[in-house]
């Protein structure tokens, strides 16, 4: 039977192992996901965790739960010689281990991709896994507490109710809106704080935010968020985030207890430790109908890639510089895709090419808001939230998850989002130690 080796268990490694699952004959092929994740994280539901309005495990699909005819290990794969067929597994505890294998698929999709900018490595967060929405919900929540607390124009209380998000992407729009919305929703119950103590800004380069949606669609969005309290700075760049201290290339300076960098991404760098071929941005070359190929345009037998960590060909002509871009909408049909592709050459069948032909973007910008886009249709507001709410709520994989996800959101109408912060979970053995008894020391 052969062996596949699923590298990654996100979008494109989930559903590519899924529907490996209902596609496979009886001992057609065994399949293995190895991720240091023992989930796939849904992450267009991280600026709603940030914001409280869903539960962090809801966004995320137990592997060990929903692939029940995959062998799942958490761990990390730390080499490919696929030369030799053989990958390197580094787990969290123990010593690595290789695995060999006869096909691979990998789908580690990507990292924050930041630039050398002084502080930005030590005080920002990046917005791709669910422990950085979690941190940045639960900050935010402790510094409510903690400001709350110290006397109006203290320079600290200033910098605890100051938040920055770096980038106007999807990622960064998405969150600062989310952000917005939770802290209007937090100085209605703080009595001791007023609206216009808490302040945001958004940094982007470009002179445009979000190039998914029409200029149009953007500029509304920009001039929603400047009467919301959340100015956007448009050409405008970070020139250092050292301690906290915010300096913008216009000059202007503040300071910050939470920097979240949603500036770029990056192909998982573990490639870089494979000799798989990779392009100049560092994603590896794979054709349309999504196995490898090297730098003649010659299919590396026996080796697929999809999602964030490939550069796959759009055919639809959408894509940027002729490659798809990176989101869930490819990843997660691209994952499907390559499935049936990989059981077509196991049959002794023709592959087909990937084709999508984006299906237009929907983005929730806070509670109640939101900006949506399909063709030359954009609109903002309760409709295209209401339309971002629909589209993920179905979208998430498995009804076991959207049933948990769509409750979640029933209860929070009815009863608002829960505003309990869980930092202290950092320290779980504080209030323990504090009161264990210890023996006396010896006379
Ligand atoms: C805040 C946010 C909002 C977004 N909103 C949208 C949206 O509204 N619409 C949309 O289409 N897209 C959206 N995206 C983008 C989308 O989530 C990504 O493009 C998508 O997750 C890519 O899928 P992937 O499978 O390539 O990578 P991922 O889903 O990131 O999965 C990669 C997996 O590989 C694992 N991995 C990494 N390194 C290794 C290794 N060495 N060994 C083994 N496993 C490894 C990781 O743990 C992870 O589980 C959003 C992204 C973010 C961050």
């Amino acid at each position: 039977m052969p062996k596949i080796l699923i590298v990654g268990g996100g979008y494109a490694g989930f559903y590519t192992a899924w529907k490996l699952e209902k596609q496979l004959g009886k001992g057609e092929a065994e399949v293995t996901v190895v991720d240091p994740r023992p989930y796939m994280t849904y992450q267009p539901f991280l600026p709603e965790i940030a914001a409280g309005s869903i539960d962090p495990r809801h966004a995320l699909v137990p592997l060990r739960e929903h692939l029940t005819k995959t062998e799942i290990i958490t761990a990390a794969v730390t080499k490919i010689d696929h030369a030799a067929k053989v990958a390197t597994v580094t787990p969290v505890v123990g010593e690595p281990w290789d695995i060999s294998y006869d096909i691979i698929v990998v789908t580690a999709g990507s990292v924050s991709r930041t630039f050398p900018i002084p502080g930005v490595a030590d005080e920002a967060i990046g917005m791709k896994n669910v422990e950085e929405a979690i941190y940045v919900r639960d900050t935010m929540l402790t510094n409510f507490d903690e400001a709350a607390t110290l006397p109006k124009g203290d320079p600290l209380r200033e910098r605890l109710l100051t938040f920055v998000v770096v980038g106007g992407g999807f990622a960064g729009i998405e969150i600062y809106g989310e952000l917005r919305s939770f802290a209007s929703h937090l100085v209605s119950k703080y009595s001791q704080i007023d609206f216009d103590e808490v302040k945001f800004h958004l940094i982007e380069a470009m002179g445009r935010i979000m190039p998914e949606v029409s200029l149009k669609t953007a500029q509304k969005v920009v001039a929603q968020y400047a009467e919301r309290g959340a100015p956007i700075h448009l050409e405008t760049q970070l020139v250092s985030a050292a301690d906290g201290k915010i300096e913008l290339s216009t000059g202007e300076t503040f300071e910050s207890d939470l920097i979240i960098w949603t500036a770029g991404v990056m192909a998982s760098p573990m490639l870089r430790n494979t000799d798989l071929p990779t392009e100049e941005r560092g994603r590896l070359t794979v054709q349309a109908d999504l196995r490898v190929k090297d730098a003649d345009g010659n299919v590396v037998p026996d080796a697929w890639g999809a999602g964030d960590v490939s550069a796959v060909p759009d055919l639809s002509g959408f894509g940027v510089g002729g490659f798809c871009v990176p989101n869930a909408q490819h990843a997660v049909r691209q994952g499907k895709r390559l499935s049936k592709n990989l059981i077509a050459t196991l049959r002794g069948e023709e592959p087909k090419d990937y084709f999508h032909k984006p299906a237009g973007a929907v983005a929730g910008l806070g509670l109640y808001k939101g900006a949506f886009q399909k063709g030359k249709l954009g609109f903002t507001g309760f409709f295209a939230w209401l339309a971002h709410r629909g589209y993920h709520g179905l979208a998430m994989p498995t009804w076991e998850r959207k049933a948990r996800v769509i409750t979640g959101w029933i209860v929070n109408f009815f009863w608002g989002r829960d505003i309990t912060s869980m930092e202290a979970v950092l320290t779980p053995r504080a209030s323990f130690e504090q009161y264990a008894s210890r023996p006396k020391p010896k006379a």
